[in-house]
């Protein structure tokens, strides 16, 4: 057995803004487990925890991609019919500019190799505040501060256009759109894309318009993809399986390039450079992408159905509670109500989970403004759970704060 002390191993200082506050409370779940309590989750964007399953073509084609062999490794930008459906998919979606397709493991990865692939150190990208917090994240891996903007609470949750134009300097390289919005659950048209896709043409910005959730718009059904309003701007759109399809286990996701060739072609090669590198995203899940994005589509409508009725529980709730404020989400399955508490929102979430085992996720672990308190709410859970959680939430405010 040695015995000099052992010696400490220093982790890279850049990792030390690096949040994920949705996992980060997993510790004091864990606590209330072993006390033998069932924990409500209201935290995780999983649907699949929930009563919505996978498609079972999708599933179909996955095990047959299997049982024919297909458990090697994958061409690194995707296979060929996948690529070829994800083609299609962003033909259907107005976008008629594209210039290059590729498939990753989740839209997670996506993220990854595209700021990769476009940030040098000094530079910087422009990131919603609140944001989902992979993308502080990779920018923190690359060494790159960050240049937050503001998503408006009182404008519904819409960009800050203002902030947006006081933020961009020589050295903004690039903005992110997550549309539907991912923690507020607001959806953005298209006026606001086209004041954003105006901005990114005077300062040469690449617009990374993350459309995981396109297809969970639940008041409306405008199709509202940023490349096919600015076909000349530099744009690379994310999508996936793992909310659309109900799949987030499967790591599936994908990245269209477009714009002008001219503009993107180094870029391009550059995130190809990044695919090879990593060999391949999975292969046989691949093979659920043409049957997910050319077969039956039905289940989305039985999904929007349910989450429009669960939004409007959560919105009632909200509206006939004490110091909970909530803009209505039109997308997505996130709710961000605001909350006048008078103490952190971190100690809200704690002791909600302690005390009555509801679990969500604080506002702050969102970067959310300066200032406010919110807590984000996953509304998947089935009405009966819902409703369950939203008395407990209730109930703690009212005994903790009054009302
Ligand atoms: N982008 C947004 C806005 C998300 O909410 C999520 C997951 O919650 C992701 C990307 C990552 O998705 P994936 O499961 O494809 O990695």
């Amino acid at each position: 057995m040695p015995t000099t002390r052992a010696h400490e191993i220093r982790p890279a200082a850049r990792l030390e803004n690096v949040r994920y506050a949705i996992r980060d409370l997993a510790c004091y779940a864990d606590e209330v487990a072993r006390q033998g309590h069932q924990i409500l989750y209201l935290n995780i964007g999983d649907p699949n925890q929930f009563d919505f399953k996978t498609p079972a073509h999708m599933i179909e084609a996955v095990s047959q991609a299997m049982r024919d062999g297909k458990n090697g490794y994958a061409p690194s930008p995707g296979i060929k019919p996948a690529l070829e459906a994800i083609r299609g998919e962003a033909a259907r979606k107005g976008i008629c500019s594209v210039q290059d397709v590729f498939v990753t493991s989740g839209v997670s990865e996506t993220v990854d190799l595209c700021l990769t692939a476009l940030l040098n150190p000094g530079e910087d990208l422009l990131t919603p505040s609140p944001d989902y917090p992979l993308y502080s994240a990779v920018l923190a891996k690359l060494g790159i501060g960050l240049n937050p903007y503001s998503l408006q609470e009182e404008d519904g949750w819409q960009p800050d256009l203002d902030d947006i134009k006081r933020k961009i300097t020589p050295r903004t390289r690039g903005i992110v759109l997550i549309n539907p919005n991912n923690p507020t659950g607001s959806v953005s048209g298209r006026a606001m894309l086209e004041t954003i896709a105006e901005l990114a043409r005077q300062h040469h910005l690449v617009v990374f318009a993350d459309e995981i959730y396109d297809k969970l718009i639940l008041d409306e059904d405008e199709p509202r993809s940023f490349a096919s309003i600015a076909p000349d701007v530099p744009v690379v759109t994310f999508g996936g399986l793992s909310k659309n399809y109900l799949a987030p286990g499967w790591r599936i996701g994908w990245g269209v390039v477009s714009g002008e060739l001219a503009a993107v072609e180094r870029f391009k090669e550059a995130i190809q450079k990044l695919l090879r590198a990593r060999l391949c995203a999975n292969h046989p899940e691949q093979y659920a992408i043409p049957a997910a994005l050319e077969g039956p589509q039905d289940h989305l409508i039985a999904v929007r159905q349910k989450l429009r009725g669960r939004r409007d529980l959560t919105m009632r709730w909200a509206h006939s509670t004490p110091r909970v404020h909530c803009v209505a989400p039109r997308g997505a399955f996130y709710a961000f109500p605001r909350i006048d508490i008078p103490e952190p929102d971190e100690i809200f979430v704690r002791e909600l989970l302690l005390e009555k085992h509801v679990m969500v996720v604080h506002g702050s672990g969102f970067g959310q403004k300066a200032g406010t308190k919110h807590f984000r709410i996953v509304f998947l859970p089935d009405e009966p759970t819902l409703t369950k959680a939203y008395a407990a939430i209730g109930d703690f405010m009212a005994k903790r704060y009054g009302s």
